[in-house]
C-alpha cells in the first residue's frame, strides 16, 4: 500500500499547488477519497495516512464496506454517497452515510428523510446540478434547484449544505472552466436565502485545477489515490 501514501502525498501537494496559483488558503479544500471498487485494505492505508473523508457510488458494495469497516473499529469516517440513486437502495443510503452529494430529485429527498434513522441525526445532503449538458446527464436541472433547495430545507432529517456537479469527461479547460464556474455562481446566488449552503464539491482526478480555479471546497478523487478502476459487469 505503500503508494497510496505517495499517491495521497501527491494529490495534497496538487490541491496545495492549484489553491497557491489562484490564490486560495489550501485548508479551504478538502479531499474526499473516492474509494468505489476499491477493497478495505485500500480504504484503511488511506485511513492510515490520516483521511477520514471517503466516497462511495454503488450503495451495496459501500454498506459491505461501511460495515466491515465499522466492526474493526474504524468509527470516525464520514461517508459521502456520490453514485446516481435509485429508489429502492434509499435505505441503505439513508442508514449508512453521513453526506448524499448526489440528490437530483424531490422523491429521493423524502425517501432520504423518511428512512434515515432516528439515532442516526440529521443526513448532510448536496444537490447535485447537471452541469455537463450530455445527452446522459446526471444531476437535476438548474431551473430544478429552487423547488429541490426549498424541499430540502424543509424535510425533518435532512440539511442541504452544498452543491455539486460533474463536468464533461475530455471537455477542453475552457469548457470545464465555464462549467465549473456556473456551478459556482449557482451557490453564491442560492446562499443569500440558505446560508447553510457552504460545499461545492466539483473536481476529479482529471479537473481538480479548473475546479479550485473556480472555488471548490471539496474535490472527489479517485484514481489519482488508488488507481485505475477495473469493472466487472
Ligand atoms: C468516480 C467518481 C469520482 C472520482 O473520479 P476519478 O476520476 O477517479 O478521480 C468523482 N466523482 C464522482 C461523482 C464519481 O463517480
Amino acid at each position: 500500500m505503500q503508494n497510496i501514501v505517495e499517491n495521497l502525498s501527491a494529490v495534497h501537494a496538487q490541491i496545495a499547488q492549484a489553491c497557491a496559483n489562484c490564490q486560495r488558503p489550501e485548508a479551504e479544500v478538502h479531499l474526499l477519497c473516492v474509494s468505489k471498487t476499491k477493497p478495505v485494505e485500500m480504504i484503511k492505508a488511506a485511513y492510515d495516512a490520516g483521511e477520514r473523508h471517503f466516497g462511495e457510488s454503488y450503495a451495496l458494495e459501500a454498506v459491505d464496506k461501511i460495515t466491515a469497516l465499522k466492526a474493526e473499529g474504524y468509527n470516525d469516517i464520514v461517508w459521502h454517497f456520490i453514485g446516481p440513486i435509485q429508489s429502492n437502495k434509499t435505505k441503505y443510503i439513508a442508514a449508512h452515510f453521513d453526506i448524499v452529494e448526489s440528490v437530483e430529485r424531490a422523491k429521493i429527498l423524502e425517501r432520504l428523510s423518511a428512512q434515515r434513522p432516528d439515532e442516526a441525526g440529521v443526513l448532510q445532503v448536496l444537490i447535485q446540478v447537471n452541469i455537463s449538458h450530455e445527452e446522459q446527464k446526471q444531476g437535476c436541472e438548474e431551473e430544478e434547484l429552487p423547488e429541490l433547495l426549498a424541499l430540502a430545507s424543509s424535510l425533518p432529517k435532512i440539511e442541504v449544505v452544498g452543491l455539486m456537479g460533474v463536468a464533461r469527461i475530455d471537455a477542453p479547460e475552457e469548457e470545464l472552466r465555464a462549467s465549473f464556474g456556473r456551478l459556482q455562481y449557482l451557490l453564491s446566488r442560492y446562499q443569500g436565502q440558505y446560508p447553510q449552503l457552504k460545499t461545492l464539491s466539483m473536481g476529479m482526478t482529471h479537473d481538480m485545477q479548473p475546479a479550485i480555479a473556480s472555488g471548490s471546497t471539496e474535490v472527489r478523487i479517485g484514481t489519482a489515490i488508488f488507481g485505475e478502476r477495473e469493472y466487472h459487469h
